[in-house]
């Protein structure tokens, strides 16, 4: 296993914004140059499909992988589990510099434990997942990356998984089909927006290029994601659905299952999770968008707390309702998918703290 590299795959944000695509250009080029790395390139994780290319490229891979993308850590891992590209989380100093600032918030409160039910057949490997939003400098990526280069090649450290056989239920197909990952030694070399040749002007040829997958095919998606380190198997988000999203597995463990049957711009289901373990990646609430803890979450919490203010059921419900309609149904209200608990809150009058905290929740703090 001496002289294996660590594998980095770099996400593209899913616009053609050119200081992303700069800092993407950077970063890729950088650790091409360095040699310390393989590098591939993917369309934006989220809007892949479970048969698209980038996705079978990103089950193709073995060992501990190094994921940088434009979303939060715990959306990159959680988008990517549900795609049969599972292994243990791996902790970046760059999203514990996000942790400790959220400490130090609030320096008395401790991390809840937590308690869902977990991923299956997760492979003895390592996945870091880097939300690219933490800083504009590809310095810090590189530094960061050669730090885990040096750690997962640590024999302390080391997991033992590069070289060795992988889980053969870590590279399935989630919809169980059986499709054969792209050939390694052919990789797609076209990429919108970038241009590794110019990039690489001046400099030794000799250096592989990354892998590139093209992402002219793909879509903007919307879909939940679950968190299944915060999942507790409740069914709450199945009941409440009405769009048949949801399912289970053959262990009747909760799965989303359709994933284009959810209604794009929709977070509803994510607020009636009583563990906030639904992730909406794209929504523009942090908290729903799967940021760990953050003022956004906290702030809500904190009030619902004071004031059994269930703004977020209502709002809930107002959600479902208007995508009902939209689609020619009737408004259920809270009569359907609500556990009776849910249900009583709901009902209750509105009074001046709910437009209040409703206000809040539109300024979107
Ligand atoms: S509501 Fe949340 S905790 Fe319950 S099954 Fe759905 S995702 Fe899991
Ligand atoms: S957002 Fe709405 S449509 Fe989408 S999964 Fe949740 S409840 Fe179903």
């Amino acid at each position: 296993m001496a002289g294996r590299k660590l594998t980095v795959v770099i996400s593209q944000s899913p616009g053609k914004n050119p200081v992303k695509r700069q800092l993407e250009e950077e970063i890729a080029t950088r650790l091409m140059l360095a040699g310390t790395a393989e590098v591939s390139v993917v369309p934006h994780l989220y809007d892949l499909t479970a048969d698209h290319t980038g996705m079978l490229w990103l089950k193709s891979l073995r060992g501990n992988l190094v994921v940088l993308g434009w979303l939060y850590p715990r959306a990159i891992r959680w988008v990517l589990d549900r795609n049969g590209v599972k292994g243990k989380e791996g902790e970046s100093r760059l999203n514990l510099v996000e942790d400790a600032e959220a400490d130090d918030e609030h320096p008395e409160e401790e991390a809840p434990a937590l308690r869902g039910i977990g991923s299956l057949d997760v492979p003895n490997r390592l996945i870091y997942a880097i939300d690219l939003r933490n800083d504009a400098s590809p310095q810090t990526y590189l530094t960061e990356i050669q730090r885990l280069s040096d750690l997962v090649s640590t024999p302390l450290v080391q997991l033992g998984s590069f070289g060795s056989a992988p889980s053969p239920l870590s590279i399935l197909p989630t919809n169980n089909q059986v499709a054969e990952p792209p050939a390694r030694e052919e990789p797609a070399k076209t990429m919108s927006g970038l241009d590794l040749h110019s990039l690489m002007n001046g400099h030794s040829t000799e250096a592989a290029p990354p892998t590139v997958i093209d992402g002219a095919d793909v879509r903007r998606r919307w879909y939940p994601v679950i968190d299944y380190s915060r999942c507790t198997n409740c069914m709450e988000c199945i009941d409440f659905c009405l769009f048949g999203v949801y399912g289970v597995d053959h262990s009747d463990r909760i799965l989303v299952e359709e994933q284009d049957n959810c209604k794009k711009g929709c977070p509803a289901c994510s607020r009636v999770c009583p563990v906030n373990a639904i992730i909406f990646p794209e929504h523009k609430t942090p908290g729903i968008a799967g940021a760990d803890g953050g003022p956004v979450e906290d702030f809500k919490i904190d009030l619902s707390k004071l004031f059994g203010a269930p703004t977020a059921l209502e709002m809930a419900v107002l959600e479902r309702d208007t995508e009902l309609v939209a689609d020619g149904r009737e408004a259920v209200g809270a009569a359907i998918g609500l556990p009776k608990r849910q249900t009583d809150q709901a009902e209750k009058p509105r009074d001046d703290l709910d437009d209040l905290m409703d206000g809040l929740d539109a300024l979107d703090l």
